[in-house]
C-alpha cells in the first residue's frame, strides 16, 4: 500500500493521475476528463476488478458499471472451479464421457482449443487434476510425489477432449477443466461490451493488471518482476488489451525454490524459464491465454508464437533478467 501512496506523491507533480494495481499501474492523461469519471471496484474472479467510466451522465455510468460487474459475476459463477455449483465443477465432478454444454461454454472451449493448437499444447484448460495436486490455488501448496504427479499427468491434457458439433464434447481419462488462465480476460471483454452497449464511449476495466479500455487513452506501466516499485516499460494501449503473467504474484517457496502457479502441461511442473510476460492483443481473453502460453513456452518459442500470431505483441523478462520484445512492440512503447 505504501508503494501506491508514494507513487502518487511523486506523480502528483505532473498533470496525470496514477494508480498502482497488482501487476501494473495506469495513468489517465486528461485530468479535466478524469473529473467526470466514475471508478468502482468489486472483488470478483479472485481479483479486485476496477471499472472506470467517463461520461457526463453519472447515473448511466453507475448503472452500466453495475451491469458489467453483474456480467462478470455471472461468468465467474458459470466457470469457477472454487464454486461447486458452477457448470464447470459439475462437469468435473461427473463421470460422463459425452457432455453437453451451453453455447457460451462451447464457444470458450472452441477458442481454448485453437489456443491449445497454436501454442503446441502450452495453453491447456484441462489441467485441473494437476492444479489441484500442486494446490497452488489452495492455502497449503506442496511439491507432489512422483507417483501422484504421474497419475495427475495421465488425467490431464486437452488431447483427451474432442469437441463435437452441437455444443457437445467427448472427455476421456477423467480430465477436468480449469479456465483460470483465460477467465479474467474473457470477463473483461464481456464487461467492456456491456458498458459500450449502453452507449458509453470511455471505459476501462482492470483486473489485477489485465487491462482493456475503450475510448480512454491509457498508458500502462509494467512492473519490474523483482522490484515492484520500479516500472520497466510503459505502453500506450490504444485498441490493445494487456495481460501479464508473472512469477512474482502467485507462487510459493519451498527450500528456497520458487514454484509458480503456471504449469508446464508436459512435465506437470511449474514453468520457470521467464519471470514476466506481457501480451498485447485486441481481445483480452486471447491476451490472457497467450501470456500464460508464452510463460510456459519460454522466451524463444514464446516469441515465435507471438510473431506468428496476428495483432499480438509481447514483452518478456526471462529468468536471467533479459528483456525481449516482439518486433511490433515498439509501436506501443511510451
Ligand atoms: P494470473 O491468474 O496470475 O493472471 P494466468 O492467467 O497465467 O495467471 O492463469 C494461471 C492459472 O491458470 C493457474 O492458477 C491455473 O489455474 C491455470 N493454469 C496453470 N497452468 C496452465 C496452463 N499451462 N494452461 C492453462 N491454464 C493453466
Ligand atoms: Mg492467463
Amino acid at each position: 500500500m505504501h508503494a501506491i501512496r508514494d507513487l502518487k506523491k511523486i506523480l502528483i507533480y505532473f498533470p496525470i493521475i496514477a494508480v498502482l494495481f497488482g501487476i501494473g499501474y495506469y495513468m489517465a492523461r486528461l485530468e479535466q476528463e478524469e473529473k467526470l469519471g466514475i471508478k468502482r471496484t468489486r472483488d470478483l474472479m479472485g481479483s479486485a476488478i476496477e471499472i472506470q467510466v467517463r461520461d457526463k451522465d453519472k447515473s448511466l455510468a453507475e448503472s452500466a458499471i453495475e451491469e458489467a460487474f453483474n456480467e462478470m459475476e455471472r461468468i465467474e459463477n458459470l466457470f469457477a472451479n472454487y464454486n461447486d455449483s458452477s457448470m464447470i465443477q459439475k462437469i468435473n465432478q461427473s463421470k460422463d464421457t459425452l457432455i453437453s454444454v451451453n453455447n457460451e461454454i462451447y464457444a470458450l472451449m472452441a477458442l481454448c482449443d485453437s489456443l491449445w493448437q497454436m501454442s503446441d499444447g502450452a495453453f491447456d484448460v484441462s489441467l485441473n487434476k494437476l492444479i489441484k495436486l500442486w494446490g497452488s490455488e489452495s492455502d497449503s501448496p506442496a511439491v507432489p510425489k512422483n507417483e501422484e504427479l504421474e497419475v495427475a499427468l495421465r488425467k490431464s491434457g486437452w488431447d483427451n477432449i474432442s469437441l463435437i458439433n452441437g455444443n457437445k464434447f467427448l472427455r476421456y481419462s477423467e480430465v477436468e477443466l480449469n479456465f483460470g488462465a483465460i477467465l479474467k480476460g474473457y470477463g473483461i471483454d464481456r464487461a467492456i461490451d456491456v458498458i459500450r452497449k449502453q452507449g458509453i464511449k470511455n471505459v476501462s476495466v482492470n483486473a489485477g493488471g489485465e487491462i482493456k479500455s475503450f475510448g480512454i487513452d491509457w498508458v500502462i506501466g509494467i512492473k519490474d518482476p523483482r522490484d515492484s516499485e520500479q516500472v520497466i516499460e510503459k505502453v500506450l494501449l490504444g485498441k490493445m488489451s494487456i495481460a501479464t503473467s508473472g512469477d512474482y504474484e502467485n507462487y510459493f517457496e519451498l527450500d528456497g525454490k520458487r514454484y509458480n502457479h503456471i504449469l508446464n502441461p508436459f512435465t506437470g511442473f511449474p514453468a520457470d524459464s521467464v519471470m514476466s510476460v506481457s501480451v498485447l492483443h485486441p481481445s483480452s481473453a486471447i491476451a490472457d491465454a497467450l501470456a500464460t502460453a508464452v510463460f510456459v513456452l519460454g522466451p524463444t518459442k514464446g516469441l515465435e508464437l507471438i510473431e506468428n500470431t496476428t495483432e499480438s505483441e509481447v514483452f518478456i523478462v526471462d529468468i536471467n533478467n533479459r528483456k525481449l520484445f516482439s518486433k511490433g512492440f515498439v509501436e506501443y512503447r511510451n
